[in-house]
């Protein structure tokens, strides 16, 4: 259908190319809670591939946590946070979002924030603020995620900061780079946990070279918070590290099963994101009832109960690790919940997952520019929730999907 309306037609063109190169995304409405079944479309799906680690996202203590939090403050925040959206709770929550990582940067703080997009967007743009126009530099991991990446464009673009891109497998390229820079302000940012490949960033490393060149070190650790280390304290814990130097970044609707995300650093610097954090600044504070929710949630994230959920995912972790083997398709070496499976070309990644909806799996296909052209996947991720029963029904369906493609014309 033409109209006389250009950018309609410009809409309907740009669409119809996606469908052309098979890269067009299309929503799935869930009409059930998250877990590890899914109604979709009045179907029940095993599914395989929420973010929802720990299995907390329907937890009961936690949806009565919110109803409590609700009857407490309300539904809405009101205003931005320097308006009057602070609430008590809001406190309370930055407080002992502080404690868990405290230990591995002294002089902790932690700033609370609605999206983890949100705040790697305030913390990269604020942070190069540091300095002058054109004196920081930007270093930056060539498969971060998108909010990262975003951030960095639109502090380069704030403040002509200089921006390398360096291969987190090989930091040759980053110690190279930070070698010849004698921009006073320096900063390194990446995953901890890589979103689509689940492989871990090399933190000790990382720290030694920021150290040792004078930088910052951004770690995103979407998806380690809650998931790794003995307490569920994310990367650092794991890694033990010990520095000033770090920014840490923990997302809380992923393992944590709620909503929102946080920053933690050294102290100044979090006063300067208060300052100079612009869509901190400008976006209304998340409801004080998720906040309330967030402070039973860590609880059960450090305590007894989150460590049995941790010990589940290991043991998945492990069995999928030791058994798991394709004939024409790749594993990743992951030691995390996520597990992806390397296909390739979009039609192949498009027929796997529609095959896996068949046999009753919800798992869909990952494609660019999500990943890079040509690593198209199922990005396979586990649940607490999840049984080893379930784990190796899966593992049998995925070996008799890859017989079937082997087999076929
Ligand atoms: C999901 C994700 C984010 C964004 O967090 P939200 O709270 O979902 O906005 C940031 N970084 C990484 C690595 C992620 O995977």
């Amino acid at each position: 259908m033409s109209t006389n309306f250009k950018a309609h037609d410009m809409a309907e063109q740009q669409i119809a190319e996606l469908d052309k190169q098979l890269l067009r995304r299309k929503l799935r409405i869930t009409e059930s809670p998250c877990d590890i079944k899914a109604s979709v479309g009045q179907r029940e799906l095993k599914a395989f591939c929420s973010n929802d680690y720990l299995g907390l996202a329907n937890h009961p203590k936690l949806v009565s946590a919110i109803a409590e939090g609700a009857n407490l403050y309300g539904v809405g925040s009101g205003a931005s946070h320097l308006i009057s959206g602070h609430s008590i709770a809001h406190d309370l929550l930055e407080k002992k979002l502080a404690t868990f990582e405290s230990r591995y940067i002294p002089n902790a703080r932690a700033l609370f924030f609605s999206t983890g997009y949100l705040a790697n967007m305030s913390a990269i743009t604020s942070l190069t603020r540091l300095a002058e126009q054109g004196e920081a530099s930007i270093y930056s991991a060539k498969l971060n995620h998108a909010s990262l990446i975003d951030g960095v464009r639109l502090a380069s673009a704030q403040t002509k900061a200089m921006v390398t891109l360096f291969d987190h497998q090989n930091l040759d390229s980053l110690e190279n780079g930070l070698k010849q820079d004698t921009r006073p302000l320096k900063l390194i940012v990446l995953d901890g946990v890589f979103s689509m490949d689940g492989d871990i960033a090399p933190i000790e490393k990382l720290l030694h070279i920021a150290e040792q060149y004078d930088a910052l070190l951004m770690v995103d650790d979407a998806h380690g918070f809650g998931v790794l280390g003995k307490q569920g304290h994310g990367i650092l814990e794991q890694s033990q590290v010990h520095s000033e130097r770090i920014i840490y970044i923990g997302t809380l609707g992923k393992a944590a099963g709620v909503s929102g995300a946080f920053i933690c650093a050294a102290a100044p610097f979090i006063e300067w994101l208060i300052q100079k954090g612009r869509p901190y600044i400008y976006s209304t504070a998340a409801p004080p009832a998720i906040a309330h929710t967030l402070l039973t949630c860590l609880e059960l994230i450090e305590g007894a109960e989150g460590a049995r959920r941790r010990k589940q995912l290991s043991q998945l972790i492990e069995i999928w690790r030791d058994e798991m083997t394709f004939s024409i398709w790749k594993k990743t070496a992951s030691s995390t919940p996520i597990q992806p499976v390397i296909l390739g070309s979009n039609a192949n990644a498009l027929t796997v997952a529609k095959l896996l909806d068949e046999a009753g799996y919800w798992i869909p296909a990952i494609r660019p520019p999500t990943v890079p052209v040509g690593s198209s996947r199922l990005r396979i991720t586990f649940s607490a929730k999840h049984s080893v029963d379930d784990l190796r029904e899966l593992m049998k369906t995925l070996r008799i999907i890859e017989q079937k493609i082997e087999g076929a014309p």
